[in-house]
């Protein structure tokens, strides 16, 4: 395994991990509450590490050069993410066992 596929993997496990702790941690908090805070740390720190180093001819730094193209980078990421995830779709989908 590549070093930026292991940095992926083990980040991914450890989120997840953090996920689960907190709620074993505590049984009455709503992993809605968690997930979501969990999302908002993943996104800071997403952003964070995606701010153009300041060269206006930079390749790199061409898709994500303005918020708006941040934004963008982001939101093409999450898609890709989700439907990649095994809970992508649900057996309790509304539209589930419909053509
Ligand atoms: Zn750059």
């Amino acid at each position: 395994m590549d070093e930026a596929a292991d940095t992926f993997d083990s980040a991914f496990a450890k989120a997840v991990d953090l996920g689960n702790r907190l709620a074993g941690k505590d049984k009455e908090a709503d992993l809605w509450d968690i997930a979501d805070g969990l999302l908002a740390g993943a996104v800071q720190y997403w952003l964070y590490s995606r701010q153009p180093c300041g060269d206006e001819r930079c390749e790199d730094c061409a898709p994500i050069s303005t918020a708006d193209a941040r934004l963008a980078e982001l939101k093409r990421l999450i898609d890709q993410l989700a439907a990649e995830s095994e809970y992508f779709h649900a057996p309790t989908d509304s539209n589930a066992g419909r053509a």
